[in-house]
């Protein structure tokens, strides 16, 4: 179960690092179980060296929110692979639909970032999710069916450990209003199927699929009990160390259930 935070364009780097240091000494103190929770938090490029250093002690793992599929050049502005895996990233989220939104990423653009990611040992978080329009038009699966396609032609996973999908349904980030478990859970079973044609079920049914849209403590227990939903990605949830770490609880929860 992975327990990932998007901090999208948040906090200044005081603030970050502090936030970094409050989910660190949350997780050395927390009472229940989180042993088996695995987290990540993917916060603006300018903070990585102040929140991989706060949170050196702690198991957490640290991605970026983006990059560019170049190794260097006259890209004002861009960060690379090479730049982020030299400062301790280990993931990067890309294809986020607020990339897609704003600037205009198409799924060829996600795919020659995945393996770009792939070719520097960057764990790419892939994500994909339909509009609202798109659901009630009956499109959900076959968009994105495409856009796991889109991303992952031609990208070579060879390990579970080597590649994230979120499903993210447009209408839920951001809104308050989350997928309901069942719902999210028949789109988590799409992305399965695709990924076990590509890669093969010893690969597939391990890649953790991640939902995003909304999850918070309350409803995260729901979400993350359903088969084929293996954590979150978290986006305003992830700005208080309280329910960052409330949401993780209920995935300790899952875990201890499924233990049991
Ligand atoms: C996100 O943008 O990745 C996200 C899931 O945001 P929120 O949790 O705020 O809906």
């Amino acid at each position: 179960m992975l327990v990932a935070g998007n901090w999208k364009m948040n906090t200044d780097v005081p603030d970050g690092r502090a936030l970094a240091a409050s989910i660190a000494e949350g997780l050395s103190s927390a009472s229940s179980d989180l042993g088996t929770v695995e987290f990540l938090v993917c916060p603006p490029y300018v903070h990585l060296p102040a929140v991989t250093d706060a949170l050196a002690d702690a198991p957490v793992t640290v991605g970026a929110q983006d990059m560019h599929a170049e190794d260097e050049g006259a890209y004002t502005g861009d960060v690379s692979a090479p730049m982020l895996t030299s400062i301790g990233c280990d993931a990067v989220i890309l294809g986020h639909s607020e990339r897609r939104k704003y600037y205009d990423e198409t799924d060829a653009d996600v795919n020659a970032k995945a393996q770009q990611a792939r070719a520097h040992g960057l764990v790419p978080i892939v994500c994909v999710g339909e509009t609202l329009e798109q659901r009630k038009a009956g499109e959900a699966d076959t968009v994105v069916q495409g856009q796991v396609d889109g991303a992952l032609s031609g990208v070579p996973i060879d390990s579970a450990d080597e590649l994230v999908v979120a499903y993210e349904p447009i209408w839920a980030i951001g809104t308050g209003e989350s997928a309901e478990p069942e719902q999210a859970q028949e789109m988590h079973a799409v992305i399965r199927d695709d990924l076990t044609e590509r890669y093969g079920t010893a690969v597939a049914d391990d890649v953790p699929l991640l939902y995003g849209g909304s999850m918070k403590p309350h409803n995260a227990y729901g979400l993350l009990s359903q088969p084929d939903i293996d954590g979150g990605l978290i986006g305003s949830a992830s700005l208080a160390a309280e329910s960052f770490l409330g949401i993780a609880e209920k995935a300790g929860k899952v875990l201890e259930e499924a233990r049991d």
